[in-house]
């Protein structure tokens, strides 16, 4: 663990960014006695960290640039229902960070990155069982049954091959190889097109927005402030503090800052080094009532369609659209991921859709989150977590308040220095 550079340790510290990531590593850091000011321009899971498919799947959680993504991408500019979208005309911006994604799709960089994650995904779980012990309300659920269901054995060999990666990588991950019954006979919500499925083990989910929210709560009930509506333009390292200054002229100092800010992140990121692009990687979701409510979740990976069980509903979630955060939500997305789930869940209400959303995953064109000091030594990155920030989120807050407090970097994290 090298020690980073000797500053005292923050006792004021303001995060930038109420979603999972952010409030995480404020509850992490009130542990280790920081008094905690949380900014947000909007609110509390105000970002990608509210309609995602709430899975807590460590046993998955794998860099998003690999072999089989790309060819999916390439094909994807043809094809306008694809669940991978590209628009024809991107920026500078977009074409940067497509071109830095496409060097990362080789086997070779996807196994540097994986080793990444492992020691990652390894403690993922711990940092949630801390949480719930130090007085989270809401709950993890063991994901009794995680069915991935294909229509055919030959779509099915592709997340066998990646569960062999997986493996070989050094990373645990148990499953069975399932006949279309009996993947019914666990789930009956699959319908009779299914014929191939893979059951995983050892995972968990939650339902995001609520765990969240009672995130928040935790961390407001042990002293932090939480500001909703602070839009923060500006963050300036001066010497002995950072400020930290609002649209509204709002102008604080703190010891330190954690820029939370998911796929914004560059916004305020860039003038301390950060020069990663983080792209938003848009998905869509809405909940629907169900005949019967599955266990856990399921998972249609051809179609890119992720379903979570939420109390009385389900969740059905897809497509990655690489194209601005700001972009409204585009209807068209929605109908896709509803007509590809039509022919795969039996008693699904798929036409009385409720809370149908978007959000931005925050890309980045390796597949690793950045998370760490940047090139000041008060001002911290954390995010960049692409599709695995509710997974890893409460341990990157784990981690980062160990290195905000104590000046060494945590081993874990040094794959993800953010001025890399
Ligand atoms: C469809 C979909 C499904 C997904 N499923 C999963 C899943 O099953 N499991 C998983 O692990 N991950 C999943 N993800 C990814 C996950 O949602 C994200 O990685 C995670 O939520 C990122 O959290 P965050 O806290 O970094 O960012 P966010 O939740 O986006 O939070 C960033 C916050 O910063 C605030 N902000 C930004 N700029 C400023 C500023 N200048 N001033 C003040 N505030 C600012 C925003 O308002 C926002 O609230 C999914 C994502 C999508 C879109």
């Amino acid at each position: 663990m090298p020690a980073i550079e000797s500053v005292p340790a923050p006792q004021r510290v303001a995060v930038i960014g109420a979603g999972m990531v952010g409030l995480a590593t404020a509850w992490f850091l009130q542990e280790r006695g920081v008094q905690v000011t949380v900014l947000d321009r909007t609110g509390v899971a105000a970002g990608a960290s509210w309609g995602n498919a709430g899975w807590l799947t460590p046993g998955i959680t794998t860099p998003l640039p690999e072999p089989a993504v790309l060819r999916y991408g390439l094909r994807a500019v043809l094809s306008p229902s694809s669940p991978v979208y590209v628009p024809p005309r991107a920026d500078a911006r977009l074409l940067r960070f497509l071109a830095g994604f496409t060097r990362h799709s080789t086997a070779a960089k996807w196994r540097t990155a994986m080793r990444a994650y492992i020691p990652m995904n390894r403690r993922a779980f711990e940092a949630f069982d801390a949480l719930r012990a130090g007085g989270v309300s809401a709950m993890t659920h063991e994901a009794k049954s995680f069915i991935a269901a294909y229509r055919t054995e030959a779509e099915r060999s592709v997340l066998l091959d990646e569960l062999g990666h997986i493996h070989s990588a050094g990373q645990e991950i148990e499953f069975d190889v399932l006949t279309g019954a009996e993947a019914r006979g666990v789930e009956p919500s699959l319908s009779d097109n299914i014929g191939a499925a893979i059951r995983l083990h050892g995972q968990r989910f939650i339902n995001p927005g609520e765990y969240v929210h009672s995130l928040a709560d935790a961390v407001l009930a042990r002293g932090a402030s939480l500001v909703t509506g602070a839009d923060v333009v500006d963050v300036r390292d001066e010497g002995t503090g950072v400020r930290v200054v609002t649209s509204a002229g709002a102008d604080e100092r703190y010891d330190a800052v954690v820029l939370a800010t998911g796929t914004w992140l560059g916004e305020l990121g860039r003038r301390f080094g950060v020069r990663t692009v983080v792209q938003a990687g848009r998905g869509y979701s809405f909940s629907v009532a169900m005949e019967h409510v599955p266990s856990g979740p399921v998972y249609f990976p051809a179609q890119r369609v992720a379903c979570t069980p939420l109390g009385d509903r389900l969740r059905v979630a897809g497509m990655m659209e690489f194209r601005s955060a700001e972009a409204p939500l585009d209807r068209r997305r929605i109908l896709a991921i509803a007509e590809a789930a039509r022919p795969l869940l039996r008693g699904a209400d798929l036409d009385a859709r409720v809370d149908e959303w978007v959000g931005s995953r925050p890309c980045t064109p390796d597949g690793l989150p950045l998370i760490g000091a940047t090139r000041s030594s008060r001002v911290f990155a954390a995010g960049g977590h692409g599709m695995w920030g509710i997974t890893l989120g409460p341990l990157t807050g784990t981690l980062l308040a160990e290195q905000i407090t104590t000046g060494r970097q945590p081993a874990e994290l040094q794959p993800f220095n953010p001025l890399r």
